[in-house]
């Protein structure tokens, strides 16, 4: 499905689809990973604390993007739903957000260690980094700060102690940003406990920001 979306019933499965994928990929645990898509003025959310594999079309929760309250006789949004709000209210090319605590994304997070730029595939990202966005509690205003200050333009962050976040101008980009940031994060994690990642300059990655957008891959900021 191609944005802009609209909330309806294909919608509503391709989100539900898009967070089995992420349980295949071993990208997310239990019930913490959630998924946000633009509809218009209102964002449709993964409820909080269905499991991925009893989630039904009708389980996804519409929330209003101006801030005001979701209309009655819905599920409860996800614990997290404030800082997709504040990531899709803030950057207009966003149509997708997903957040997850796969391993090797939140041991960097732990270390509070962003990911520099060892692999042209940071590019994917924005730049030359995957930077870190201070810790918050979650579900809190000072997260949702954090992490838009984080996503400068970035379409990616790891978040301090806590996971990862990835951003698309689509639902299928923003899942293949994630499994790409875990892919991303286990190298370089490996990297480091068999010697010292060489690191490419600036200009390299500018080279690699350069050639992926002229593939359609610049997008979200
Ligand atoms: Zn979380």
């Amino acid at each position: 499905m191609k944005p802009p979306y609209r909330d309806c019933i294909e919608l509503r499965q391709a989100i539900i689809d898009a967070c089995l994928e992420m349980n295949a990929a071993g990208i997310n645990q239990g019930t913490s990973g959630n998924i946000s898509v633009r509809t218009g003025d209102h964002m449709l959310i993964t409820p909080s604390g269905v499991p991925y594999g009893k989630m039904a079309p009708e389980d996804l929760v519409l929330v209003p993007l101006d801030g005001s309250p979701a209309p009655e006789g819905q599920l409860k949004p996800s614990t997290e739903w404030p800082f997709h709000l504040a990531i899709l209210q803030a950057k207009p090319g966003v149509h997708a957000v997903i957040h997850a605590h796969p391993v090797y994304c939140s041991a960097l997070a732990m270390n509070r260690q962003a990911i520099p730029a060892c692999h042209y595939m940071v590019a994917a990202f924005g730049g030359n980094d995957v930077p870190v966005a201070d810790y918050a509690l979650f579900g809190s205003l000072d997260l949702s700060n954090n992490i838009v200050h984080a996503l400068h333009n970035r379409s990616a962050c790891l978040m301090a102690n806590h996971g990862a976040l990835t951003t698309g101008d689509s639902l299928s980009r923003a899942l293949w940003r994630m499994v790409e940031l875990e892919t991303l994060s286990k190298g370089y994690v490996t990297s480091l406990t068999v010697g010292k990642p060489h690191i490419l300059s600036e200009d390299e990655i500018t080279e690699v920001v350069t050639a992926f957008s002229e593939y359609g891959l610049k997008d979200s900021r």
